[in-house]
């Protein structure tokens, strides 16, 4: 199939020609027509897919008839980052160009004036993530009266961040005659209740996930002791042909030693995070994107969905804690049929996690050794922040690792998360299989929950937001999180260490409902 056959017109046409692509992918082919129609599509497609342009190029089609009032935007985005909010901006603007429509992108950490300005001038499409577009609303600059159209993109990381409250606070200021589309990356029964509420009989389209990982990305691992992960890191760099590269570290704090420690050894490298204010973020990742910088140190923010041209290596300067983590890390290289690179350096400590990723991915990485140092045995079943064989302790403060687990909160938590393990168990009769978010939510809600100080109301996070600048929904803005209690699916902590939780503090309306089989949630 050709774009020429989908319906689009000559300008969008010119454009795609332009960008050089030849054929649609198949989330293109099916959602583009479906999208044309005026129904509503539930998309199972992960970043990579050439999804942004399956509901763009539509969408452009779509509301070129037409013009937007002041501060009426005509159809909404909502994207978990603002990174990704960006990354779709662009798309508009590369698939735009021909076409007279104004875009906006809402996202945190930038002038509120100057957002302002633009919807001032009318809209046709808004970008934004979630926690910036209600300030505006509740600052009265916005009017939800004439979205027509509605993208719910990477729902399901919407879920990991707790956005979904804020998200079903946005559909509810839409009008409820709109077409809407909502792409996830799995369909997980949360995703599916979402679905069931903000869709009406949608176009179900799944594609499957680009490459996996295992076929472009050549993966290897290095065990050395903590001491020598920067040594290590520096090795591995020298020795192999690194066009342009991604180093994770788990978090902030780390990304910003590393990145301080690599140019003082004379690398060129930036470094990218969630305390960065938004415009060095934008600045660094442009840097690196244009490829003026080779080597990028970050932090998560950057694991998901960003499309680097041609990134050659992703180094997991720390094993990440989630294992689907590691998938989206080493993700970010071997795109687009081209062989990627991913060294994943572990630490002694780190067995724990390494054996979960191993078990996601059923295969296990392959080991290497780097040469001239000391290849370190895994400590297995040791949780990061113990003592080491040394006896030395680890992942405290000094070590701008996560804060140390062994303090009396986090036993607490030990203890809570051995009993969710336990009900886990119970619920999900081969443990080989991957542990669905839903099953561990079920089980972990299912636990007594401990006491805890009552949570801040909407009102006092707010102020907390605005002390910090505004309210901040990135996916490592400090907001205060009720305790982690999950088995590590559900309940993310992010890399400043602060513990998440999927749904905020409530339960969202989704939940609450009936379900189509009849049951209350
Ligand atoms: P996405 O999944 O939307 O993040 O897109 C992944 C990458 O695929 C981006 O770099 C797009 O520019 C590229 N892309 C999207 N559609 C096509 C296409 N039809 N042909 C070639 N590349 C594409």
């Amino acid at each position: 199939m050709t774009f020429d056959e989908l319906g689009l017109n000559p300008e969008i046409l010119k454009a795609i020609a332009e960008v050089g692509y030849l054929q649609p992918t198949p989330i293109q082919e099916q959602a583009i027509p479906v999208v044309l129609m005026g129904r509503d599509v539930l998309g199972c497609a992960q970043t990579g897919t050439g999804k942004t342009a399956g509901f763009t190029l539509p969408m452009i089609e779509i509301l070129s008839s037409g013009r937007a009032k002041a501060r009426m935007p005509r159809s909404l985005i909502l994207e978990p980052t603002r990174e990704l909010a960006a990354q779709v901006a662009d798309n508009f603007e590369k698939y735009g160009k021909h076409c007279k429509l104004n875009y906006a992108l809402l996202i945190g950490g930038e002038s509120f004036v100057d957002q302002e300005k633009k919807l001032d001038r009318g809209v046709d499409v808004l970008i934004a993530t979630p926690g910036r577009l209600i300030d505006l609303f509740e600052r009265g600059k916005i009017l939800m009266n004439d979205v027509k159209i509605l993208v719910i993109d990477e729902a399901d990381r919407m879920l990991d961040m707790g956005f979904i409250p804020d998200v079903e606070r946005i559909v509810g200021l839409l009008p409820k005659l709109r077409q809407t589309l909502l792409f996830s990356a799995t369909m997980a029964p949360e995703i599916r209740k979402l679905a069931d509420a903000f869709l009406m009989n949608p176009k179900e389209i799944s594609v499957a996930p680009p490459a996996t990982a295992a076929a472009t990305v050549v993966q290897a691992l290095a065990v050395v002791p903590t001491e020598e992960k920067r040594e290590a890191l520096r090795r591995l760099i020298r020795s192999e042909n690194v066009t342009n590269a991604l180093i994770f570290c788990n978090r902030k704090r780390d990304v910003e030693i590393l990145y301080k420690s690599l140019t003082k050894h004379g690398f060129d490298a930036v470094r990218l995070h969630g305390d960065m204010s938004q415009p060095a973020r934008t600045e660094t990742l442009d840097k690196f994107k244009k490829g003026e910088v080779r080597l990028m140190v970050c932090s998560d923010v950057a694991a998901r969905g960003l499309d680097i041209k041609g990134l050659s290596h992703v180094f997991n300067f720390d094993v990440p804690m989630h294992s689907e983590d590691y998938v989206h890390r080493i993700g970010r290289t071997g795109r687009a049929g081209r062989e990627g690179h991913a060294y994943t350096l572990a630490a002694p400590a780190d067995g724990k996690y390494l054996a979960a990723i191993e078990k996601l991915l059923g295969t296990s990485i392959p080991r290497i050794e780097i040469e001239g140092l000391e290849t370190a045995a895994l400590s297995e079943g040791k949780e990061r922040g113990g003592r080491d064989r040394g006896g030395r302790e680890r992942g405290g403060k000094d070590r701008g690792e996560r804060p140390s687990r062994h303090d009396r909160g986090s036993r607490q938590r030990e203890k809570r998360q051995a009993k969710v393990a336990e009900v886990i168990d119970a619920v999900i009769p081969h443990p080989e299989q991957e542990v669905t978010r839903h099953a561990v939510l079920e089980a972990s809600v299912a636990l007594p929950q401990p006491e805890k100080a009552p949570h801040p109301n909407r009102h006092q996070r707010r102020a907390a937001g605005r002390d910090q600048g505004g309210r901040d929904h990135s996916p490592e803005a400090p907001a205060p999180r009720p305790p982690k209690h999950g088995g590590g699916h559900v309940h993310h902590e992010h890399d400043d260490g602060l513990p998440g939780v999927a749904f905020g503090d409530h339960t969202p309306a989704f939940l609450l409902r009936r379900s189509r089989s009849g049951e209350a949630r």
